[in-house]
Parts: C-alpha cells; sequence; structure tokens
C-alpha cells in the first residue's frame, strides 16, 4: 500500500490541494484546524477585499465554488464585483468545502517533518503519534510568519499582545476592546485600513500611522474600472492579468525581480468600498518612518519622523501594528533542521521548481510560501486554481516514476 501524502495546514491551500490529491487517487492525511486564519486571526465584522470570482477555493470537481456554498447555505448569491463577501460567510464556506471534500481531516499539529531513513518523512503528530508519508505538502499559510518591524519590536520584549502596549494585526479578533481608548494602527495596507475602520465604529480614537506621501488610498470601485484593459480577479490592468492567468513563467525571472513583485504588486490599497468608512472616522499621519517606540510606563509611544524632517512624539492606550507577513523558512521550526539546512531558499522563501517541489524531492509548498516562485496571486485564495492542480498532478507523476523505479530494482 502506498504510503500517505501529509497535507500540512486546512485553510484555502490545503483543502483544495487535499482535494484535488485525493480525487487523482493518493491517499491522504490532511493536518490543521480548518480556516483558523480567517475566524482567529482577522477581525471579526472583517469583508474579503477579493471579489467572488477570486474567492472560490479550486476543487477538482464542480459545484464547490463560493455561488454553490451560498445556494446550498441558502443565502443571496455572491457573483458580481460589488456583491461584497463577509467574513462569516467565507469562513462557512470553506467548512462546508472541508466537510464534502476532505472529511478526513485530523485536527491536529504536526510538531516535526524529519527526512526518513525510507527515503520518504517522518512526521511527529502533537498527539504523539510518528508516521511516515511518501511526500509532504507545507500548506500552514500566514502561520507563524507575522511581522513586526524592529523599532516596534523593540518596545516589547516580551512579544506583541493585545493585553501589551503592541499587539500585531493577526492577533486582534474583536476591536471592541478598544472602545473609548487611543489607538494607533501602523500599515497602509487593507488589514491596517479596514482595522483602522472597525476599531473607530467600535467607539475608539484612531490614528494610522503611515509611511510616505499619499500611500493611504483606495481602489477605484468595479463600475470605475477601465474598460479596454483586460479583466483579471484583481482587477483590470495588463499587468494584473498577466500575473493572475500566467504564474508558470514567474519562476524563470531573476530573484530580485520576483521578490519586487511580490511585494509591491497589489501593495497596499484600501478596497473602494472602505473609502467612506474610513475618511473623516480616522486621522491619518503619514511620516517618513518611526525612529523608536517605548512603553516605559505601559503605555505606547512612538517618536517619528515627520515628512518635513522633524521629530514628533505619538502617544496611544495601544499600538496595532499591521505590518504583514513575512516568509521565513527558520520561522517554520516545524520542519526539522536537517531538512531546513538542505532546502534552496532565497531571502527566506523556498526556492520552488515545476509542481511546487522544493529542493528537497518529495517536499512541496504551497500558498503564502510559494509566492516568490509563483507570483503574487499565491498570496491569495484564488491562487488554488492554479496551484492546485499543478501540485498534485507533479506529485503523482514523481511518486509513480519513483515507485517504478524501485519497483524495477
Ligand atoms: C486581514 C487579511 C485579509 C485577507 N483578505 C483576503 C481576501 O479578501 N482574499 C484573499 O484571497 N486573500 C485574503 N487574505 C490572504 C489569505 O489569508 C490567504 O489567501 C489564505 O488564507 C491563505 O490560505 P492558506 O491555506 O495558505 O493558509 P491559512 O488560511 O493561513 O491556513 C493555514 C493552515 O495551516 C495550519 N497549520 C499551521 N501550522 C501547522 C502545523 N504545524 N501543523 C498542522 N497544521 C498547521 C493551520 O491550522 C491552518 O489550517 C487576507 C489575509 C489577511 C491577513
Amino acid at each position: 500500500m502506498m504510503q500517505p501524502v501529509a497535507v500540512v495546514g486546512a485553510g484555502p491551500f490545503g483543502l483544495s490541494t487535499a482535494a484535488h490529491l485525493t480525487a487523482r487517487g493518493v491517499p491522504v492525511r490532511v493536518f490543521g484546524d480548518p480556516m483558523v486564519s480567517w475566524r482567529d486571526h482577522m477581525p471579526a465584522g472583517m469583508l474579503l477585499k477579493s471579489t467572488p470570482a477570486a474567492s472560490s477555493i479550486d476543487a477538482p470537481q464542480q459545484g464547490h465554488r463560493l455561488a454553490d456554498y451560498c445556494d446550498a447555505a441558502g443565502i443571496r448569491r455572491l457573483v458580481t464585483d460589488e456583491d461584497i463577501i463577509p467574513i462569516e460567510t467565507f469562513i462557512g464556506y470553506g467548512e462546508w468545502f472541508q466537510d464534502r471534500l476532505v472529511p478526513e481531516l485530523e485536527r491536529v499539529r504536526v510538531v516535526s517533518v524529519d527526512r526518513h531513513k525510507s527515503g520518504g518523512f517522518e512526521l511527529k503528530l502533537d498527539s504523539g503519534e510518528l508516521f511516515t508519508a511518501c511526500a509532504v505538502v507545507v500548506a500552514t499559510g500566514l502561520s507563524g510568519l507575522a511581522h513586526l518591524p524592529p523599532e516596534l519590536a523593540a518596545a516589547v520584549p516580551d512579544g506583541p499582545a493585545p493585553t501589551g502596549p503592541v499587539s500585531h494585526s493577526s492577533q486582534e479578533h474583536d476591536l471592541t476592546r478598544y472602545a473609548g481608548q487611543d489607538l494607533i494602527v501602523v500599515g497602509a495596507g487593507q488589514s491596517a485600513l479596514e482595522t483602522a475602520a472597525l476599531a473607530a465604529e467600535a467607539g475608539a480614537r484612531v490614528r494610522v500611522v503611515s509611511r510616505g506621501r499619499g500611500k493611504v488610498a483606495f481602489g477605484a470601485p468595479p463600475w470605475k474600472q477601465p474598460r479596454l484593459r483586460p479583466e483579471s480577479p484583481f482587477g483590470r490592468a495588463w499587468s494584473l492579468w498577466a500575473l493572475s492567468h500566467y504564474p508558470h513563467p514567474y519562476r524563470h525571472l531573476p530573484a530580485g525581480v520576483r521578490h519586487y513583485l511580490v511585494r509591491r504588486v497589489l501593495g497596499p490599497l484600501g478596497a473602494w468600498w472602505l473609502r467612506d468608512r474610513f475618511e473623516d472616522k480616522v486621522r491619518v499621519s503619514e511620516i517618513d518612518r518611526i525612529v523608536r517606540a517605548d512603553a516605559a510606563d505601559g503605555s505606547p509611544r512612538l517618536t517619528v519622523r515627520t515628512q518635513a524632517g522633524h521629530t514628533q512624539e505619538l502617544t496611544a492606550d495601544h499600538v496595532i501594528a499591521a505590518t504583514g507577513y513575512r516568509v521565513d523558512i527558520a520561522a517554520m521550526d516545524f520542519l526539522g533542521h536537517g531538512l531546513r539546512t538542505r532546502l534552496a531558499v532565497s531571502r527566506g522563501a523556498p526556492e520552488l521548481g515545476a509542481g511546487y517541489v522544493s529542493s528537497v524531492p518529495g517536499l512541496y509548498f504551497t500558498g503564502l510560501p510559494a509566492a516568490a516562485s509563483y507570483g503574487p496571486v499565491m498570496r491569495f485564495v484564488c491562487g488554488t486554481e492554479f496551484a492546485s492542480p499543478r501540485l498534485a498532478g507533479h506529485l503523482v507523476a514523481a511518486h509513480g516514476q519513483s515507485r517504478g523505479r524501485g519497483a524495477g530494482r
């Protein structure tokens, strides 16, 4: 009997990959807490920035798109670019997808993954079980990759926390805790701007602090998108169209270009529908940079350099750093030391070949950790459409070949 493939992660990418492998007859064991990033590490009341057309988890069979879930759940169909998806609907969709296509999911953590002498991998689960897998798919998404800039980290030697002076946005779920308080949100992306709007609506006095001039901005509504450019899941533009429909050649670009595009394309920009909820309700300080942060008396204080070159102090009851995520293999501590040292890595991200395989045969990465190789589309749910069938196809072909070679010896 063929050893199973271990899929580590039960967010959109792990679930989609598992569904594709299962459809090809591959035995899989899938681990993780389904949709936990969405349920626990994003704010309650959030709305998705991606449109319904870009928010389906790819499945090998028809009938599992977001609109199918809406029909099954008896809620209004979300299909046009003007339909905005509440986070609760998306979580319900992911759980429905899991229930139908990945029912054997195991809600346990993978504690370690190491090479096994048989040529496969040995996994240890937090249940204490040890088992071997012929291949491993890492689909751990945002887990453990929250990024806090060093100047903010210096203010919280014990780490960020909602109960301390500084937290990371991934630690914030219920923003009503800041009602009546002065809150600073650092960042200019959708996460920063929506966190700020939600906190202001909950009764906090909110200031967004962002680097650079004119960085706090909002996208154009669907009816104002330029008609003469091709449609893509992210808006109308040639660059977005190419990146979303043709991620294949991306990994052949020079490393510097790939890392630059992952950071810059689809970079910080508020959703069109957020503008009215943000403007006049949230103060904005566009600064040159944060010089230092401290919390000597328990309350955070940011010393900033203004655009005019002056030094200014900003105080609040709490600071939320909506400063994003950084892929760093070193932070994926469930990957054994031996594996991590064998992995070809570029600026912390695994270098992937065709079919999402890493430099360690049998070890695959999908979702955010694959963005440095396959482009910015991998940061979004719609990336499952490209990634999952290719990863599953590669894995089946490689595994079949190695079985064939082994049988011939
Ligand atoms: C605030 C915010 C808003 C966003 N909005 C959008 C949006 O509108 N549209 C969009 O397309 N994308 C959006 N994204 C990006 C979105 O998070 C990703 O597209 C998506 O969640 C990635 O899915 P994933 O499966 O790779 O990982 P995740 O959803 O992060 O899931 C990770 C999984 O890994 C599991 N896991 C981690 N470590 C282990 C372990 N050691 N053992 C077992 N399991 C483990 C977890 O339990 C979890 O199941 C947003 C992100 C943020 C932060």
